[in-house]
């Protein structure tokens, strides 16, 4: 068992999974990776449950993902099922930090609504996009002058408009030295989504934030985001946290594993008789 009664050390990590499925063997070796950094930092490691969205996440996913990790060998102090001084630890639960930061970034000039739809989005799209991201956005509303007429977010979609040209430099603490530029890697993301359910970006930062945490620790899917989430962090004005990235699983073929849930998932190989430790290897663990 991971021993998550070091610390405090000031070392904050934590894990975030999105509860729409089984986790799967790339999600063990993320995970398995973040507990290892929080035990070596003697640090405190936190469990997000990222249920945000309500069409897509699921109850049993939440108990199954607990489960699973706890199989695996990696335990949280704080977390859905153990208390700790942030509220509450599933995003369904907190939408009032959400909206206050909604709030701020609004007054802040750094939002606008916008009622593209999925149809526009894809028409605009002129060159291939990267698959795994959202397309850059071509900038249509950009110009609404309706922002102020807006007391609450629902009905609209709302979007960061990143600024233009700024290229987003971090080190990561594994995969070194990242470069990004702002309207041409990426466009002005969703922080809100016309269903009322915050985004992802937006519910992140705002969580990392509240939750105190110093070291991030997640997929290299979700570099380009990180340079997303740090234009959101300065909005915002907190003290950015360090990042982590873990390089992704991939399959004799080069595919991402993630895209093969259910065979691969945790569940599924530990019932067919895996030990954990034979998953963890699977995992590309050491
Ligand atoms: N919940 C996100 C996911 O499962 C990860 C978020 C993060 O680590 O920042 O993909």
């Amino acid at each position: 068992m991971t021993d998550v009664s070091l610390g405090p050390s000031g070392y904050r990590g934590r894990l975030a999974p999105s509860p729409t499925g089984l986790l799967h063997v790339g999600h063990a070796r993320t995970f398995w990776i973040a507990a290892q950094r929080a035990i070596k930092n003697r640090g405190t490691l936190i469990l997000r449950n990222e249920d945000l969205d309500p069409q897509r996440s699921r109850a049993e996913f939440v108990r199954a993902m607990m489960e699973d990790l706890r199989w695996l060998g990696i335990d949280w102090s704080e977390g859905p099922d153990v208390d700790g001084p942030y509220g509450s630890y599933s995003q369904s639960e907190r939408r009032a930090h959400y909206l206050e930061a909604w709030r701020r970034l609004r007054e802040g000039g750094f939002l606008y609504p916008c009622t593209c739809s999925r149809k526009d989005l894809a028409q605009a799209a002129s060159a291939p996009n990267d698959t795994d991201d959202e397309p850059v956005y071509p900038g249509t509303c950009r110009k609404r002058k309706d922002v102020a007429e807006f007391r609450e977010p629902a009905g609209v979609n709302w979007r960061f408009r990143v600024p233009d040209g700024e290229v987003v430099e971090f080190t990561d603490l594994n995969l070194g030295q990242q470069r990004y530029a702002a309207a041409r890697d990426f466009g002005d993301f969703l922080v809100w989504r016309r269903d009322d359910v915050p985004a992802y970006q937006l519910a992140v930062v705002v969580d990392d934030a509240a939750m105190r945490i110093t070291e991030v620790v997640r997929g290299a899917d979700l570099l380009k985001s990180t340079a997303r989430q740090l234009l959101l962090w300065r909005a915002l004005g907190y003290a950015t946290p360090d990042y982590f990235h873990c390089e992704l699983v991939r399959d004799a073929a080069g595919a991402r594993l993630a895209k093969r849930h259910d065979a691969l998932s945790i569940r599924h190989l530990r019932e067919s008789g895996m030990t954990a430790e034979k998953v963890l290897e699977m995992a590309g663990w050491p």
